[in-house]
């Protein structure tokens, strides 16, 4: 655990003004380098005194990185755009307001001032004990402190969990999963553009990691194809605090009806796995049926198959059962349509 008694340890700022020269850098002084956005996941490691890393590499000179603009198939965002511009934006309000509703329910107004899109997309786990510098299994270890019958897990996974059981807590992530975005990464060999679910990386895969970034490695911006604007959208977030909270659990959907019936859909949950999850079995189970309670009841218990709860978090399987159920047969007072 993070004593401290201590400054903060110094560390040399670099504040590029190109992609290139951000690579560069990264290049340069691999392990020890630090890509910073807003600052708000990033400096709380530093603060605490758990990564001290030599360089800090400052993305916020990168005029590139930053804004909105229309595209030929939808809209491009900068990674280093701001959540407030992002859920601000009057085409992003007009056609794609899953995500700026999204945007809007991350933590406090002051908060999305100052944190970026690519940032809230590729910050960390918040599991406790690993933010407080204990040596778990994410963290390089061999053990889980939070996976043990007294361990404080009341907020971590009940799907997909192996050996590592925090959750990613980004709610922009699912709306941005339900809207079919493309995450644009500059590596080293060039730029690569994936699907928004294909950017996050379960323990599975790497369980020091929550995303595909590597060293040397740059989220640069984000697509949304005009496919899903002004669907039918409905987005809900669950937490302890109605401001400046992390969700419990939230559910993404996007919906395209033909009279009433469920013609397309595309739906995401977070907050329930080290990863976003796209529950494509809901999506296929429920294409081509009417838009109903019955429907989304059916949708509900389909996706909590498989769940596995933890010492304290059993709530979570009627949660998402229930957001599911919402979010794929609607609720009239609670939808957010474009
Ligand atoms: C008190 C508090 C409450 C919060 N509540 C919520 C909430 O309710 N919902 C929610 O979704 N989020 C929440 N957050 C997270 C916050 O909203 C930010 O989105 C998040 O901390 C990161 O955004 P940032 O721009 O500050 O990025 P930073 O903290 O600077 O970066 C985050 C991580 O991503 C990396 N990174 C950032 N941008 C890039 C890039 N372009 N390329 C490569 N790597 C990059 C950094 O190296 C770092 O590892 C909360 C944060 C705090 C401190
Ligand atoms: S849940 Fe993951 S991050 Fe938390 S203690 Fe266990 S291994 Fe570490």
């Amino acid at each position: 655990m993070a004593v401290i008694r201590d400054v903060m340890p110094a560390f040399q700022l670099y504040q590029p003004t190109s992609v290139a020269d951000a690579q560069r850098l990264l290049e340069q002084n691999r392990e020890d380098a630090l890509v910073l956005a807003g600052g708000l996941d990033s400096m709380d490691w530093l603060k605490d005194r758990i990564r001290k890393p030599k360089v800090v590499v400052d993305l916020s000179g990168i005029a590139e990185l930053k804004g909105i603009r229309t595209t030929n198939d939808g809209i491009a965002i900068g990674a280093m755009t701001t959540l407030t511009e992002v859920l601000r934006h009057p085409v992003i309000l007009e056609k794609y307001g899953l995500l700026a509703q999204a945007a809007e329910l991350v933590a406090s107004p002051q908060i999305r001032n100052q944190g970026t899109l690519g940032g809230n997309v590729s910050q960390d786990a918040r599991c406790w004990y690993y933010r407080a510098g204990w040596p778990c299994y994410r963290a390089g270890g061999n053990i889980c402190y939070a996976d043990t019958p007294v361990g404080r897990n009341r907020e971590h996974a009940i799907l997909h969990a192996e050996r590592c059981v925090a959750v990613n807590p980004s709610d922009t992530a699912p709306a941005l999963i339900a809207l079919d975005a493309k995450f644009v990464v500059a590596t080293p060999k060039g730029e690569r553009v994936v699907d928004a679910e294909d950017y996050f990386v379960g323990p599975d895969l790497d369980i020091t990691r929550m995303n595909i970034l590597r060293l040397g490695y740059l989220l640069t911006s984000i697509r949304i194809p005009a496919t899903w604007a002004s669907a039918q959208f409905y987005f809900e977030k669950v937490r302890d605090r109605n401001v400046w909270d992390f969700p419990l659990m939230n559910v993404a959907s996007a919906v395209k009806l033909s009279g009433g019936t469920i013609q397309d859909i595309r739906i995401a949950v977070n907050a329930v796995a080290a990863r976003p999850l796209r529950l494509k079995n809901v999506e296929d189970s429920v294409r081509g049926k009417a838009r109903t309670a019955a429907t989304g009841e059916a949708a509900g218990k389909l996706s909590v198959q498989g769940a596995v709860p933890l010492q304290f978090n059993a709530y979570k399987i009627p949660l998402m059962r229930n957001l599911v159920k919402r979010a794929v047969g609607g609720v009239e007072e609670a939808s957010w349509a474009s």
